[in-house]
């Protein structure tokens, strides 16, 4: 497989998070280089500890300390008053080194931002990881001091990353990789404050991987909508809005879905799968796109990963074109008595979807199913999504993607179905045989 398309399941999106190291410090060491090198604390003005250089954190300051500590701990301090217009004039020149990589900053702090490189490793003709270090690079030399980045597939991962080496480091979680890097107390994490620890504590979670692996509905009920978007990123969905999220052009388009319980039955994993590609499809759909090329990805309980590169006849949008495809490869990967806990797909190298010349008989079919799916796609503008779906993905329909503890009796699921008759989706099969 190339590099480059190998990105595309290993940063479906290429977040960055930037983060000044010791930034205050950083910006008098370089306003006046006789300092560098030596023990800096900024926040005179209050008494305290505002910001600390390395050299005054390798002697113990940390933030907030009274002078008189400080001073007791590291006599040849140099403690200087905050000079903020420096710091925000220096904190525009950083986004403005970004902004020569991507468009799509958002200015987070004054010393930090977020930053989408999606895409943008083919016009610069370098992998994600390579940009990345560019980017660190030149900041560097052209600002005098260093950032600390982390280059994940989402937000809260980017910034799991900033943290994870300091200062100058830069640490890459790929999809593939998130497992190794949720070994921490769960309220390292962006967004887990002291309530939500303690109230994971309670539940006898004190682990990022412990929390990664706690049950969706039970995450669900128990915490707001950020804990539960948070634990979603953690599992490597992409949830929180990135700078102009309705893009109409995508350089690819990924739908990756975790369910609880995790299962080993193939033909359920594999309607997990399916609605994933018929969810992938309404998007392409959407923006009239077409793809020629995708990647399937199934994780395991253990957070093992399998990916495969699928590619199709044709340019298409349409999940029964895609679908027997898939399935060969899914048959090829899946293996027997394992669990599962999610399935995925990234679709790419997009191209504009155009109508086929009616020249071969497989176009005819193609164009009929255009036809079903111009259909069902009006369907759902009026019904709701889903109004129609694929008998392959029945299960994942019939269930949602999260049983309930019940759930695995199947007396219990055919009850559930017959229940949901309020449900505004009501699903009606779409049942295609074609030896999926
Ligand atoms: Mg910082």
């Amino acid at each position: 497989m190339k590099p480059l398309s190998l990105q595309s399941y290993l940063f479906p999106r290429a977040v960055l998070h930037i983060d000044g190291d010791a930034f205050f410090a950083a910006c008098e060491q370089a306003r006046n280089p006789s300092l560098r090198g030596k023990p800096v604390v900024t926040g005179k003005e209050r008494g305290i500890a505002a910001s600390m250089s390395y050299e005054a954190k390798a002697k113990g300051v940390t933030r907030a300390m009274p002078i008189w500590e400080i001073r007791k701990i590291c006599p040849n301090v140099i403690y200087l008053p905050s000079d903020y217009e420096t710091y925000s004039l220096l904190s525009r020149r950083f986004y403005d080194i970004v902004r020569r990589f991507t468009p799509d900053v958002e200015e987070y702090g004054i010393d930090e931002c977020f930053a989408d490189i999606t895409g943008w490793d083919k016009p610069f003709q370098a992998d994600y990881v390579d940009l990345a270090l560019k980017l660190q690079d030149t900041l560097k030399k052209e600002l005098g001091f260093t950032f600390s980045i982390g280059l994940a597939p989402n937000k809260v991962l980017a910034k799991l990353g900033s943290k994870w080496k300091k200062p100058y480091g830069f640490t890459a979680i790929p999809f593939t990789n998130i497992k190794d890097y949720l070994n921490i107390p769960a309220d390292k994490i962006w967004g887990i404050g002291t309530q939500t620890t303690a109230k994971l504590n309670r539940s006898g979670i004190t682990t990022a991987f412990q929390f990664v692996n706690a049950k969706r509905d039970w995450v669900k009920l128990a915490f707001a909508r950020p804990i539960y978007d948070l634990w979603k990123e953690l599992n490597g969905e992409q949830i929180m809005p990135l700078f102009e999220e309705e893009k109409t052009e995508y350089g690819s388009i990924q739908k990756f879905k975790t369910f609880t319980p995790p299962s080993r039955d193939p033909a359920f994993i594999f309607a997990q799968l399916s609605k994933n590609v018929e969810n992938a499809c309404i998007k392409l759909r959407r923006y009239n796109q077409a793809t020629m090329k995708a990647v399937i990805i199934l994780r395991t309980q253990a957070f093992d990963h399998s990916v495969r590169e699928v590619l199709f006849e044709r340019p298409t949008n349409l999940p029964p074109e895609m679908l027997p495809r898939l399935h060969e490869a899914f048959v090829k990967m899946l293996r027997l008595n394992t669990l599962y806990r999610a399935t995925g797909i990234v679709t790419y190298d997009l191209v504009p979807m155009l109508i086929q010349p009616d020249l071969f008989q497989s176009t005819k079919r193609a164009e009929k199913f255009q036809k079903v799916y111009a259909s069902t796609d009006k369907a759902a503008a009026k019904y709701g999504k889903h109004t129609l779906f694929l008998g392959t993905s029945w299960q994942a329909h019939q269930f949602g993607a999260h049983l309930n503890e019940r759930g695995d009796d199947p007396k219990r699921k055919h009850e559930l179905f017959l229940g949901e008759t309020k449900r505004k989706r009501l699903g009606i099969p779409m049942l295609l045989g074609e030896g999926i």
